[in-house]
């Protein structure tokens, strides 16, 4: 089909100034956060709403020519990457809070992130996923892919925070679900097959949002520990000892805290914590700060008692608890600008991190030696970003093809200990030929199946998480 005829019929349904095909101003979508992909599509197409978008998708759908949808583009696995022939589908003119109620919020795809943590709080509600690229990342994007973050051990990942969802559909229908309901067993959850689907089954063009109550009072600190098992077991006895109120258990390597001091500016260890492990912990409660202190204090003591904690600092004002996140948010950051890495995000269940960590060393050793690993990651859902920067003195050509090796030998690590090769950036370009080699055989059919059903031209995002 004709690029032209293309970018005619489009424009006739969002208009001309909404159809971008200026090299410049495009440039910015065919970038991406990690540099590996460098997309090639020559038209981004922004629809103003939910039926402009099923029109757009409609009309590509009629002539075959590939839809990716694009949100912050902050995606770690290359799923906004685009051929020449495909053309972008931004949601940026989709950014409208339609409705804030007591328990929930029903927002347009193309809110940012961070907007709608500060809309929740205006109403004196919480919105709890948080991300180091919230100030980017877009609703639509955080869903499709089924973020993490940082609380996932208390509110569930994206998914969870899901009560309904807008979708247009290849064929040009929108399949409006966005009750407030909590509870709705009236068939499939067919929202859910959305989340996580990457643009490969529809474009999220709405969501409904649990909000959740705010906490009055927060506890920040940073731990310093031995051992990753130490790590672990003060986690498990933080959960009984502290319950609900655990916000946040994430790990830090010593060689990953150490990286954000070399190469960011102003970000030092709080407290100069020198352990081989740190955690970042936070506490959220309704009530009094001074009681949570208190549990938080006897935990501490308890734990030093055990003989479990090095070295502790409390934060006491917010600087002190931005210093501490600043840490934690900067890990990635900090892992960019000191060269080249094996990046993977991996999972596996908490109580086998300890074990996960020493085989994948001995993988690392054999297949790289002088290579060191420098992990972080979150403690309570077993996710580990496993990161193992290029070593000095080895040729380059070396560590790529070494480099592949090594990673398909971790990835196949954590998923023999029940584990996942992709915890939480989801699948993509990146992880696709993965899926393939590791994934269960009926689970893909399954998954090539509903694709089938949902886009039988394949329009939708192709070559992403499913090879065609
Ligand atoms: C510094 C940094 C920190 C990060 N931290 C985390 C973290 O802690 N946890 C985590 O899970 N991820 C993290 N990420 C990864 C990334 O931010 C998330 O995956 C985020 O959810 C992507 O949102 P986005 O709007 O940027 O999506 P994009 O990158 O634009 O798109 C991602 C995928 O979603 C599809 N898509 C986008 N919009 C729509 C839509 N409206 N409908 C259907 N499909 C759509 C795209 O086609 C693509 O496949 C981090 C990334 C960076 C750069």
């Amino acid at each position: 089909m004709n690029a032209q005829t293309v970018h005619r019929e489009l424009a006739s349904i969002v208009g001309e100034r909404h159809c971008v095909a200026d090299a410049a101003l495009l440039e910015p979508y065919l970038e991406e956060p990690r540099g590996r992909y460098r997309g090639r599509s020559r038209l981004l197409v922004a629809p103003k709403d939910a039926g402009e978008t099923a029109r757009v998708l409609s009309s590509c759908n009629a002539r075959g020519v590939g839809v990716v949808p694009v949100g912050g583009r902050t995606g770690l696995c290359g799923g906004t990457h685009s051929k020449a022939n495909e053309i972008l589908l931004s949601l940026h003119r989709q950014r409208r809070v339609r409705e804030l109620g007591a328990g929930s919020l029903t927002a347009e795809a193309g809110c940012v992130l961070a907007t709608l943590q500060e809309r929740a709080d205006e109403a004196g509600c919480l919105f709890p996923l948080s991300l180091g690229s919230e100030g980017s990342c877009q609703l639509g994007g955080v869903l499709a892919t089924n973020a993490g973050g940082i609380h996932v051990l208390r509110y569930g990942m994206a998914r969870q925070m899901v009560l309904g969802l807008e979708v247009a559909l290849p064929d040009g229908r929108v399949l409006s679900d966005l009750k407030p309901l909590a509870k709705d067993n009236t068939g499939y959850d067919v929202k859910q097959l959305f989340i996580g689907s990457e643009g490969t089954l529809g474009v999220i063009t709405a969501a409904t949002l649990r909000l959740y109550p705010r906490p009055k009072a927060w506890i920040t600190a940073l731990l310093g520990v031995a051992t990753a098992d130490q790590a672990v077991s003060l986690f498990r006895t933080a959960q009984s000892a502290l319950g609900e109120e655990l916000n946040a258990f994430e790990l830090i390597s010593r060689g990953a805290a150490r990286l954000c001091e070399e190469h960011l500016e102003d970000v030092p260890i709080p407290g100069g914590i020198d352990a081989p492990w740190l955690l970042c912990v936070e506490l959220a409660g309704a009530g009094e700060e001074s009681l949570l202190a208190e549990r938080f204090t006897e935990f501490l003591e308890s734990a030093r008692e055990r003989g479990e904690l090095l070295d502790a600092v409390c934060a006491v004002s917010e600087a002190q608890r931005d210093a501490i996140w600043r840490l934690r948010h900067g890990v990635p950051e900090a892992m960019r600008r000191s060269g080249p890495a094996l990046r993977h995000d991996l999972a596996v269940p908490p109580e086998r991190i300890a074990e996960f960590l020493d085989s994948a060393r001995e993988v690392c050793r054999e297949r790289l030696p002088g290579a060191e690993a420098l992990p972080f990651g979150h403690v309570g859902d077993g996710n580990l970003h496993y990161s193992v920067p290029c070593p000095r003195d080895i040729d380059p050509d070396r560590f790529s093809e070494q480099g592949r090796l090594l990673s398909a030998e971790l990835r196949e690590l954590a998923w023999s200990m029940d584990g996942s090769f992709s915890a939480e950036h989801g699948v993509g370009v990146l992880l696709k030929d993965e899926l393939e080699r590791l994934g269960d055989p009926v689970k893909l059919q399954v998954m090539r199946a509903l694709k089938r059903v949902l886009d039988p031209s394949g329009i939708m995002n192709p070559g992403k998480v499913l090879s065609s």
